[in-house]
C-alpha cells in the first residue's frame, strides 16, 4: 500500500504544528504523499478555521514546501471545507467536503464540540428526538454531493460523543434510514469517502465512518482513503494499519 495521509490540519486553522512539521512528521512516517487540509472560513465560527486574509500565503507556503520536499514526498495543497463555508476553492489541489454544523433556522450547532450542545439542541429544535436531530445532521451530510468533493469528511461526525451509546442507538430504523439515504445520494455523485481514524486517539474502536457503514459503503463499491485529520505531527498516519484492506 502507497502510505497518504490527505487530512491534516496546521497552524493555519486548529492545528499545533506548521506545515512543514506536518511533512517532516509524513516523511518520518515513510509516506509517500501528505495533503495540508485547514479548515475554510465560516463567518459565524471564526475561531478555528482560516483567516481569508491568509489564503494567499497557505497556498505560497504549501507550494514552496511541494518545491522543497519534492525528492522526498508528494506535498498536496487541500481544504477541508464546511458545508456551510463559500470561500472559493479553485485553488487547491483537493478539496474535503465536512459537515461539522446542524442549521437549525439559522442557528450554526456545532456537532462535534460537546454533548451537552447536541442535548440542548436536541431539547430546542427537535423537542427533545435525537433522531430528527440526526435525520438533520445526514440531510447535510447528503447535500455535500451538490459540492462534489473529492472527498467526503468524517461521514458520521454526529457520531463522536456516542461511545456508549448514550446519545441514541445507531442500530435504531430511523437513524440507519439517515445515514442510508445519505451515502446513497453521495454515492450515486461519485464521492470518495475518507476513513478517518482520528476516533482511535479518543479511545474509540470504530473510525469516521463506523464499520457498519464502511461495509455499507463498500458493498456498494466505494472508494476510500485512509486518513488521520491530525491536529498534531505526531497524529499524521496514525492508526492506519487496521484498516488499509478497505482501501484496496
Ligand atoms: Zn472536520
Ligand atoms: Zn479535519
Amino acid at each position: 500500500m502507497i502510505l497518504s495521509d490527505r487530512h491534516t490540519h496546521t497552524t493555519f486553522s486548529d492545528g499545533q504544528n506548521t506545515p512543514e512539521e506536518m511533512v517532516q512528521a509524513a516523511i518520518e512516517q515513510g509516506a509517500a504523499c501528505i495533503g495540508i487540509s485547514d479548515h475554510s472560513y465560516v463567518p459565524f465560527d471564526p475561531g478555528y478555521c482560516m483567516d481569508p486574509d491568509k489564503h494567499k500565503e497557505y497556498i505560497a507556503t504549501i507550494a514552496a514546501l511541494k518545491e522543497q520536499y519534492k525528492e522526498k514526498i508528494d506535498v498536496q495543497c487541500g481544504v477541508e471545507q464546511d458545508l456551510d463555508s463559500e470561500t472559493p476553492t479553485d485553488d487547491y489541489d483537493y478539496v474535503i467536503g465536512s459537515v461539522h454544523y446542524l442549521n437549525c433556522k439559522g442557528d450554526h450547532v456545532p456537532v462535534d464540540l460537546s454533548p451537552e450542545i447536541l442535548r440542548n439542541a436536541a431539547k430546542k429544535y427537535f423537542h427533545g428526538d435525537f433522531y430528527s436531530l440526526a435525520e438533520s445532521y445526514y440531510s447535510r451530510v447528503a447535500k455535500l454531493a451538490d459540492k462534489h468533493p473529492d472527498i467526503v469528511g468524517h461521514f458520521d461526525l454526529i457520531r463522536k460523543f456516542n461511545k456508549r451509546g448514550d446519545l441514541f442507538d445507531p442500530s435504531n430504523r430511523r437513524y440507519r434510514r439517515a445515514w442510508k439515504t445519505a451515502a446513497d445520494k453521495l454515492l450515486a455523485a461519485g464521492c470518495v469517502f475518507e476513513i478517518n481514524t482520528s476516533p482511535l486517539r479518543r479511545s474509540q474502536s470504530e473510525p469516521y465512518p463506523s464499520m457498519e457503514i464502511i461495509n455499507y459503503l463498500k458493498s456498494r463499491g466505494a472508494k476510500f482513503v485512509l486518513s488521520s485529520d491530525a491536529h498534531r505531527a505526531e497524529d499524521v498516519c496514525r492508526e492506519f494499519g487496521a484498516f488499509e484492506f478497505f482501501i484496496q
